[in-house]
């Protein structure tokens, strides 16, 4: 992978040229008709998008999780639901399938989930094991050369149309992952589901009932599926924490241009000192975040099993778009509780950041454990 600063400029200015042109005029029809852009969504596939962590030999563009931050970013700034979604497939599934497979499995998968001629989904969740996530009650059952998988997940982000599903199960007492397509039998999906915010992203439920896949599908060895499943989750904090950067750098940008269009005592609003108080407070905690977010790809690159910065990485970015989101509809007073001027919706996509990928709960237990850790075997904290 080539570490140069004008290749990660390049390609922001490129994915800003693509939203501007295929995510902003649709992203209020995601929101309202609860849209998920399929053809938008593949095309980023061609773009080199989807495959922007994978090597070239199969047909990534090896431009490493700096570049999967810049798209989430650029694509959070426009449509968060979208970003999530992006976030699902090339993140959660197809990064975690091509960190962990092996040659045939790379071979087989990668080159379908990079072109987007397929769609991924990452299966962890189940209606009794949220954040307790490792009390999962799907399991796999070996049987000869084959494992019988029973079970179900939940909230699955793309589930509706996936072709590829990376699931965690339980092997006995331990955990493996598995890859599932959409055609094996067994496998179905339940309903999708209608939310608050992050509209367009589908979400949904799976079912397992007797679904029979050779140890081919097995990802990793078995019963080590709690590494991949913990290190899955770092890089899907660090990486989804990009959304709540664009989506706060939106906010911001709204509010400002609001405050001096919108005139009131014969003054744009920036003249008054409360506007001015909150412009000057939503700027300074975005910076913040953002800086925070860059710093945890740093980690992220040297393989740091520390999970402390990604998890304040997003506990902190999501905290941050949910309060800029909600002071950009301060300001647009009236205005912004319309879902006219769509600054609602940012503001219900906020929401999402504080529960999807662990929730503000846990990354503070996280944090905190971690620090704990450092202070016991006498580490300094950087
Ligand atoms: C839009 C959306 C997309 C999603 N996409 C995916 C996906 O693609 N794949 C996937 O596997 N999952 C996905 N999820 C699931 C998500 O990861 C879970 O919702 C999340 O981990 C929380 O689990 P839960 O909803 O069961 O809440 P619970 O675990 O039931 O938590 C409820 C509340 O209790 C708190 N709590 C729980 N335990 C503790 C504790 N020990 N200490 C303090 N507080 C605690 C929580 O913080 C929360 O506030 C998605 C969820 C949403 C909403």
């Amino acid at each position: 992978m080539v570490e140069n600063d004008e290749i990660y400029e390049e390609l922001r200015k490129n994915i800003r040229e693509f939203v501007g042109r295929k995510v902003e005029p649709i992203a209020k029809k995601m929101d309202m008709q609860d849209y998920f852009p399929e053809s938008v969504f593949r095309e980023m596939g061609k773009m080199g998008y989807l495959g922007i962590t994978v090597g070239e030999e199969f047909g990534g563009a090896d431009l490493g999780y700096l570049g999967q931050a810049v798209i989430e970013e650029e694509l959070g700034y426009s449509s968060p639901s979208l970003a999530l979604s992006y976030g699902a497939h090339s993140n959660l599934t197809l990064d975690n399938l091509y960190r962990n497979g092996n040659g045939e499995q790379r071979e087989l998968f990668v080159p379908k989930l990079v072109s987007g001629e397929w769609i991924g989904s990452l299966g962890l969740t189940e209606p009794q094991s949220g954040s307790d996530a490792l009390n999962m009650k799907t399991n796999a059952l070996k049987e000869g050369d084959n494992y019988i998988i029973n079970g179900s997940k939940t909230y699955i982000t793309n589930a509706p149309y996936a072709d590829l599903f990376l699931t965690y199960c339980k092997t006995g007492k331990e955990h493996s992952a598995f890859i599932i397509l959409a055609d094996d039998e067994g496998f179905s999906r339940g309903r999708k589901f209608d939310k608050m915010g992050m509209r367009g992203s589908p979400t949904g439920e799976i079912y397992f009932q007797n679904v029979k896949v050779s140890e081919k599908r097995l990802l990793g060895r078995e019963n080590h599926g709690k590494h991949i499943i913990l290190s899955g989750l770092n890089s899907e904090r660090a990486i989804l924490s990009f959304i709540f950067v664009g989506l706060a750098r939106r906010s911001l940008e709204e509010a400002i241009k609001y405050s001096v269009e919108r005139k009131q005592f014969g003054e744009s609003l920036y003249r008054f000192e409360m506007i001015q108080d909150k412009l000057a407070t939503m700027y300074t905690r975005y910076k913040a975040s953002k800086l925070l977010a860059y710093d945890s790809i740093k980690h992220l690159k040297n393989n740091n099993v520390d999970m402390k910065a990604a998890a304040a990485s997003i506990l902190y970015s999501a905290q941050v778009s949910e309060y800029i989101s909600r002071e950009c509809i301060q300001i647009f007073g009236g205005a912004g509780y319309m879902h006219d001027t769509g600054i609602d919706r940012l503001m219900r996509d906020a929401i999402l950041g504080q529960i999807g990928a662990g929730t503000t709960e846990i990354r503070k237990k996280l944090i905190s454990g971690s620090l704990i850790k450092d202070f016991r075997e006498g580490r300094i904290i950087d």
